[in-house]
């Protein structure tokens, strides 16, 4: 599912120390994994790596198959169309209700219009936010807000789903709740790889761990 292969990233506008600094990594299909480290650790950079939102300096990376390196703008829909992505800060569009938000990701893959509807209801019904259908984001709680970003990370049905500290606007109870609804997600077949900075959620969940430090790999608690 994720190769990366000596991975090296430094950015150019930045210092000279690499954010990310020779990382192996591999993930199988079907897997859980969580990235924890302090911030500015290279987390979000190697997220980012995965959506090829950038290019290693050095380095080999695949994911789903494709060789991120030799990937071409033109094919980078199909690459994105198989991952399903979640921020700390939700991004939803406000001028858009909850349905809207959730049936926008369908029209970009040109869904069929019957399908959108059906998928969006069994979407909303999965995070359960039936009844919300017709609120608008600022109308929601942050907790119920993250839930109808993983719907919309999730409508597509994407192999992989990348989220970046999901929980990190969220009280205990709200990111409990998340962190439940992605391992459902998981035992249903997806790939799911989460960036937190929330250690006792992590201990509780029973994962695989990956701890970074100055861009450096230093645990994983899969030895592969
Ligand atoms: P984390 O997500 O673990 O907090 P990041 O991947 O965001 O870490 O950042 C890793 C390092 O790269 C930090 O030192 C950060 O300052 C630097 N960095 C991140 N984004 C940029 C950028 N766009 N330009 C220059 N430096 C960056
Ligand atoms: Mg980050």
């Amino acid at each position: 599912m994720i190769i990366m292969e000596d991975v090296t990233k430094t950015y150019s506008s930045g210092s000279d120390v690499p954010a990310l600094n020779g990382i192996n990594l591999h993930i199988q299909e079907g897997e859980f994994v969580f990235i924890v480290g302090k911030s500015g650790s290279g987390k979000s950079t190697l997220i980012k790596l995965l959506l090829k939102e950038l290019d290693p300096t050095s380095g080999k990376i695949y994911v789903n198959k494709k060789y991120l390196n030799k990937l071409t703008r033109k094919k980078l829909p199909y690459l994105r169309r198989d991952i399903g992505v979640v921020f700390q800060d939700f991004r939803l569009l406000p001028d858009r209700n909850i349905y809207e938000n959730i049936a926008f990701a369908q029209k970009v893959v040109e869904a069929p219009t019957k399908k959108i509807k059906s998928n969006v209801l069994k979407m909303l019904s999965m995070v359960n936010l039936l009844d919300k259908y017709k609120s608008y984001p600022n109308e929601l709680s942050g907790g119920e807000q993250q839930r109808v970003a993983l719907a919309r990370a999730l409508v597509n049905k994407p192999a992989l789903l990348l989220a970046d500290e999901p929980t990190g606007n969220l009280d205990p109870g709200n990111s409990w709740e998340i962190m439940k609804l992605l391992d459902e997600i998981n035992k249903q077949g997806t790939t799911v790889v989460v960036v937190t900075h929330n250690m006792e959620i992590v201990e509780r969940m029973q994962k695989r761990v990956i701890t970074m430090k100055k861009g450096i790999k230093v645990s994983d608690s899969k030895v592969d």
